[in-house]
């Protein structure tokens, strides 16, 4: 929970945000350095279920002896070495299969769960060269892959979406995708195309989503988003009317939500005209800061 305004406690940081493990990147380089750390007496090794990160009955991720020499170096841990192995099978289909699983996970444990499964995820995803088509190997302790062919190294990669509360006259706009469950409804996303700014991203998926136009556009806090490398930047703008034109191929619905239906919601009380995303999703967050005022 972060502290504090006039005593009250802010809403807590997205899901997934944090400081994690220390990441160590002076180490990476070295792989003498990695090598001693496998033999480390406080060494262990992140432990896989169904293509993510497994959790224990109590939401914290399961640790076990250090098996051979894992591909990744997670980091330190108040300086005890903690390592991964690439998991064997798929990633997980989609975000949305996971959300049970994520709804035991201890929000401390967190942000080590995205990092693990986000670099996972870019190892299956990255086996052979993008310049050369020859296969590659984890490298710097598995924050890189390096090809055998012609020596390209290729680094993880993080995919920019963004995700805004759009605002008119006190109201917010809303939408549902048709994956949702019944009767949510979350803020619009988009992914941040090449060449585009933040602010330029967020007025254009508006429009292309919703036919609303924006003026100011504000950034407001982000969320690493493991399903499966993205990188969600949460924004509020300032639409400049509350007419809409409704893309159905992206979205179910779109409405403008009062302050109260917004509260209401977040509250779970059983009238409240929309069900709220759940506490693993940026756009939770957004509505929480947006219910306090921003600040
Ligand atoms: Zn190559």
């Amino acid at each position: 929970m972060r502290c504090c305004n006039e005593g009250k406690p802010l809403p807590p940081d997205p899901f997934f945000a944090g400081e994690g493990l220390d990441r160590a990147d002076h180490l990476r380089p070295d792989p003498d350095a990695i090598a001693a750390l496998h033999h480390h007496e406080e060494a262990r090794q992140l432990e896989w279920e169904n293509g993510a990160p497994a959790i224990d009955e109590a939401g914290r991720l399961r640790w076990g002896a250090v098996d051979g020499a894992p591909a990744v170096l997670l980091g330190l841990n108040h300086g005890s070495p903690r390592f991964s192995a690439l998991p064997d099978g798929d990633a997980p289909a989609n975000a949305y299969a996971h959300f049970q699983l994520l709804s035991l996970l201890d929000p401390a444990e967190a942000p080590i769960f995205a990092a693990a499964l986000s670099l996972a995820n870019w190892h299956r995803r990255h086996r052979f060269c993008s310049v050369c088509g020859q296969p590659t190997d984890p490298n710097r302790g598995g924050w890189s892959r390096i090809c055998g062919g012609c020596g390209a190294e290729h680094y993880p990669r993080v995919g920019g979406v963004v995700i805004m509360l759009a605002e008119h006259d006190g109201r917010l706009l809303l939408g549902r995708q048709p994956q949702y469950p019944a009767g949510r409804y979350s803020a619009l996303a988009g992914f941040v195309e090449p060449g585009e700014s933040i602010e330029a991203a967020v007025a254009r998926e508006l429009a292309e989503e919703a036919g609303v136009s924006v003026g100011q556009v504000r950034y407001l806090t982000s969320q690493p988003w493991p399903f499966p490398n993205s990188l969600m930047i949460g924004a509020w703008a300032r639409a400049d009317n509350d007419s809409l034109r409704i893309d159905t191929n992206e979205l179910d619905d779109a409405r403008w939500f009062s302050r109260d239906e917004v509260v209401a919601a977040l509250a779970n009380e059983p009238h409240a005209s929309f069900q709220p995303p759940p506490r693993t999703a940026i756009a939770r967050t957004l509505l929480e800061r947006w219910v306090d005022g921003l600040k």
